[in-house]
């Protein structure tokens, strides 16, 4: 196994030499190279096999000054390798590194109307994707499961009118064919950790919006997204949807805080769900709010015709009015952080 090794420079020359002699040696692969200044450190990046010691012979020549083999688990999703933020483009829409997903729609999809009367209403409110779950991964068997290839179905006939991207939620590989016309494919909270699922999406090139699990630590969400990468796709966007805590006034408890920290160890989008983080639509337009000013690259939030008759997670959709309010407000916002 290979590991990543950043190395630093006396001076500004040195990203090049390292460069130079690297190339000469087969046992190295470079993974980038960044040069600041003249005067400002040099700082290269290698790949090496862990078994063999290169760290003394790097550090011995003049013109380093450290040498740092990176011990963290997660290195595809690592911002040390990859300093710039991604973005991952679906259809007409992309995510990251300034450009802002507004991601809306109801949590499942119900029938023909339902779908595309809601991307029309969300489109003309700013959203950038469609969002509607037609496999739901639900609590009790006896609920509402969703509508399955039909929903996609419906899915697909609301791209075509609304113009709009989609994405939906995959819960087992067997489906994955599909999902042809999917443009982003959400691995839901509850499969997180299904590393089957993740490896077999990681062959794929489709985006991957990868929810965090009801209880994982952003370490795990991280390494998450490494089992996805590390089987060549690139395109993972990152979605904080609340944890579970002791608290129970709210669903779960988002953790506005995992946006800055998985910015600051990640170059992948991240995007918060303020519906399922708190379980009440009264809650959502602050959170949706705080997820924004925090530096979100993106929102997903449930919109929903008839929240009150929804057949799945009517109390925290939004009507198609409320969303327009939100939607306003996370521009003002943005417009404020310029
Ligand atoms: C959803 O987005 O509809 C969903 C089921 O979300 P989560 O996996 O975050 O619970
Ligand atoms: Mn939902």
């Amino acid at each position: 196994m290979s590991t990543p090794i950043i190395v630093m420079g006396a001076n500004g020359r040195m990203g090049r030499t390292i460069c130079t002699l690297v190339q000469e040696d087969p046992a190295f692969t470079l993974a980038g190279v960044v040069e600041r200044s003249e005067f400002a450190a040099g700082l290269a990046a290698l790949s090496c096999p862990v078994s063999q010691n290169v760290e003394e012979l790097l550090q011995s020549l003049d013109m380093v000054e450290s040498v740092k083999r990176v011990t963290e688990p997660f290195k595809q999703a690592n911002r040390k390798f990859h300093p710039n933020d991604t973005i991952v483009e679906a259809g007409p829409a992309r995510i990251g590194g300034g450009y802002f997903a507004m991601i809306a729609g109801p949590c499942s999809v119900e029938s023909e109307e339902q779908i595309v009367g809601i991307a029309k209403a969300v489109k003309e409110s700013g959203a950038t994707i469609l969002r509607g779950g037609a496999f739901k991964p639900r609590t009790s068997p006896y609920a509402f499961q969703g509508m399955g290839a039909d929903g996609l179905r419906l899915l697909e006939i609301a791209k075509q009118e609304s113009g709009l991207p989609i994405v939906t939620e995959i819960m087992n590989i067997n489906a994955l064919d599909l999902f042809e016309n999917v443009d982003v494919i959400q691995v839901g909270a509850r499969n997180m950790q299904n590393f089957d699922l993740l490896k077999e999406l990681g062959k794929t090139r489709k985006p991957i919006l990868l929810k965090r699990g009801l209880a994982n630590t952003l370490q795990e969400l991280l390494m998450s997204a490494e089992y996805i990468m590390s089987e060549g796709n690139e395109n993972v966007v990152l979605c904080e949807r609340g944890i579970r805590t002791f608290e129970t006034c709210t669903r779960n408890t988002m953790d506005i805080s995992a946006i800055p920290v998985l910015h600051e160890l990640s170059h992948l989008p991240v995007v918060a769900d303020p519906s399922h983080a708190t379980g009440k639509s009264r809650y959502v337009s602050a959170m949706a709010c705080a997820a924004v000013a925090a530096g979100a690259d993106g929102l997903m939030i449930e919109v929903h015709n008839d929240p009150e008759h929804a057949l799945c997670d009517g109390a925290q959709s939004l009507t198609p009015a409320q969303f327009d309010e939100v939607s306003r407000k996370v521009n003002a916002i943005r417009e404020a952080l310029v």
